[in-house]
């Protein structure tokens, strides 16, 4: 499948969606997930135009996994998580619902439920308190 320029995450690069962001370098950007499965879920994107893993150029996914660990330090620290999930999906089959690649950061602590995927729409206050907590402890 060709990459669809008009993705959700295309639009956000560009400036032509919002997105509550906690951290942005040449290569990649990191925003909280508009439906989060836990408070905190936080994704991280490359700026290539990469549809999926098998597509990915690996220097551009190396230049991602970077953003990806410390910001999962820091959605780590800033909800107190005990541990902290990465998901990456390829393909419908595999659940993938926008086809620019990205990795999910996941806070996890025993008893916390995880809401289903991409179903209920946060509210966007709570969501930009949450980035803010991100670039705190990103900053700390
Ligand atoms: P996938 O299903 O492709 O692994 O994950 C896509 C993720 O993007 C889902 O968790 C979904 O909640 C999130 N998402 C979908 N549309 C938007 C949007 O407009 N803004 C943000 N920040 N996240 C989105």
């Amino acid at each position: 499948m060709a990459y669809d320029v008009d993705n959700i995450f295309a639009k956000i690069l560009r400036g032509e969606a919002p997105a509550f962001k906690v951290y942005e370098d040449e290569f990649s950007l990191a925003f909280m997930d508009v439906m989060p499965q836990v408070p905190g879920h936080t994704l991280v994107i490359p700026k290539d135009p990469t549809e999926d893993v098998f597509s990915a150029d690996p220097v551009i996914l190396g230049h991602t996994i970077n953003p990806v660990q410390s910001v999962a330090a820091a959605v780590k620290k800033a909800f107190d998580a005990r541990g902290i999930m990465l998901a990456q999906l390829n393909g419908a089959a595999a659940g993938q619902t926008v086809f620019h690649l990205h990795f999910h950061i996941l806070p996890r602590s025993e008893g916390l439920e995880m809401l289903l995927h991409a179903r209920a729409m946060a509210d966007f206050a709570e969501l930009e308190a949450h980035a803010q907590r991100v670039k705190s402890a990103l900053g700390e």
